[in-house]
């Protein structure tokens, strides 16, 4: 199935050259939108720009007309707007139909998905119904300017190494990308756009899903991912109790949130969703307090968009070491309440 490099320029002028432009899947939620998504816009601004093209946003729901003038200002060239009481809530079915529907119609190069919940579901959806390719969870987009091919990294054999993966045959190129791997670029106040509206036909009835209640989650731990300051914390702080009376007295002191490393989830210490790396959350906070956790690899690539660490760890040779900005030797069970105590009497 190998293809020379005459036939690859030949495919690109072909078939494949119908397809032009980068297209960013705007994540809304009551009408707000989805911070990956803009971060996503300012990496689809760089690769719409080397291959010389148009940016696009795609935003599906009902009532967000105007929401359009954010995603200009975040580097969008055009929004395609389908409003519509179906898209009210997200559903595979819809959101899929709709977005396949509008690719086979305007042909994007490009499409680009957050890996979050949504994405993640609607991403794998659409390229199956489009039968192209998928690359998931990337941390790095590129083009190859001479192929117009994208260049898709993400780790790959439990983030030994990094696979760059390319769709040499099929359009349009997908990929997802986790929220706070990219950063967010500054948007430019007043930059105008395109508002394509297009024309769908749906129908509640037809549908196989409904939906029937939507359930919200409160509370303070919601939203790792965005959080300023984070207390993680690892197998090193021995027990469930211990785990909770260090990581919880120093986020509370500072005003940070609760994460942990795999080694705790599986302890049954806190749940899944508060797992840091690469089969849990991304996160970029300000500040990462790493308390009893030796710093796998698997945990780092979670961590890296942090401004600072501080490590706390008995073992001086622990690999937190080698990444973090700050560490301390010792006990986290001693240390973690004497950092606390000045904060409390303040
Ligand atoms: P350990 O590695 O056991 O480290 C505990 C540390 O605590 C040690 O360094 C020790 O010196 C220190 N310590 C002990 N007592 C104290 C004390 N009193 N005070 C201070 N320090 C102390 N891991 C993740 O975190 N997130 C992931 O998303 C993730 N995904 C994975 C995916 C795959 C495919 C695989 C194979 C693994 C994954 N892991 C992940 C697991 C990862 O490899 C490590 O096993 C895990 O991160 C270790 O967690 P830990 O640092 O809490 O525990």
């Amino acid at each position: 199935n190998q293809t020379n490099p005459a036939q690859e320029v030949a495919q690109l002028e072909g078939e494949l050259g119908r397809y032009k432009g980068v297209w960013v899947f705007i994540e809304q939620r009551e009408g707000h939108i989805a911070p990956v998504s803009l971060e996503l816009l300012g990496a689809g601004r760089q690769l719409a720009d080397k291959l010389g093209v148009e940016l696009a946003g795609v935003l599906l729901g009902y009532n967000l007309s105007g929401l359009e003038a954010s995603l200009y200002e975040y580097g969008a060239d055009k929004v395609y707007l389908v409003d519509h009481p179906v898209l009210c809530y997200y559903r595979t079915e819809t959101y899929m139909q709709v977005v396949g529907k509008l690719v086979q119609e305007y042909l994007p190069e490009i499409v680009l998905m957050g890996a979050t919940t949504t994405g993640r579901d609607l991403a794998g959806a659409v390229a199956t119904e489009l039968a192209t390719g998928l690359t998931a969870d990337c941390t790095v987009l590129d083009i190859d300017q001479a192929k117009r091919l994208l260049l898709a990294t993400r780790p790959a054999f439990g983030g030994n190494i990094m696979a760059t993966i390319v769709a040499k045959k099929h359009r349009p190129q997908m990929a997802t990308v986790r929220p706070k791997v990219m950063k967010m670029g500054d948007p430019v106040p007043g930059r105008q756009g395109v508002l394509v509206k297009p024309e769908v036909s749906l129908q509640e009835e037809n549908l196989l899903t409904r939906v029937l209640e939507i359930v919200q989650e409160y509370g303070e731990q919601a939203n790792l991912q965005d959080a300023e300051i984070i207390v993680a914390g690892g197998r090193g702080l021995g027990d469930k109790e211990s785990f909770h009376k260090i990581c919880g007295s120093l986020a509370e002191a500072i005003g940070g949130k609760v994460g942990g490393t795999r080694a705790a989830v599986e302890a049954g210490w806190l749940e899944q969703k508060y797992q840091v790396g690469q089969t849990g959350v991304t996160v970029a906070p300000k500040l990462y307090f790493a308390l009893g956790i030796s710093g796998a690899i698997q945990h780092l690539v979670g961590i890296r968009g942090s401004d600072i660490i501080i490590a706390i760890n008995s073992d001086p040779e622990a690999p937190i070491f080698q990444e973090c900005t700050y560490g301390i030797v010792g006990d986290a069970l001693k240390i973690v309440p004497n950092l606390i105590k000045p904060l409390q009497v303040l």
